[in-house]
């Protein structure tokens, strides 16, 4: 189902856009630990249990925690 055009350009989209400019401007540039870039994501360890960033190997294939070295 394709998404109107006037749903994203009414008054509701700009009240939406007003939203996400205020709380950039209140919480400032997202911190890098916060935000997981391209080729990495937030994940939970199995080995060592922490909640933590997990970074994409080179090949693609399998996410390896950034404190223990774990893949998951
Ligand atoms: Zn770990």
């Amino acid at each position: 189902m394709a998404v109107r055009r006037n749903d994203l350009a009414g008054p509701e989209g700009d009240v939406l856009y007003r939203r996400y400019i205020e709380a950039l401007r209140r919480h400032g540039p997202p911190e890098e630990d916060d935000v997981p870039s391209p080729g990495r994501a937030i994940r939970s360890c199995s080995r060592c249990g922490r909640h933590t960033m997990f970074r994409l190997d080179p090949e693609g294939t399998w996410y390896e925690c950034t404190r223990c070295g774990q893949y998951a």
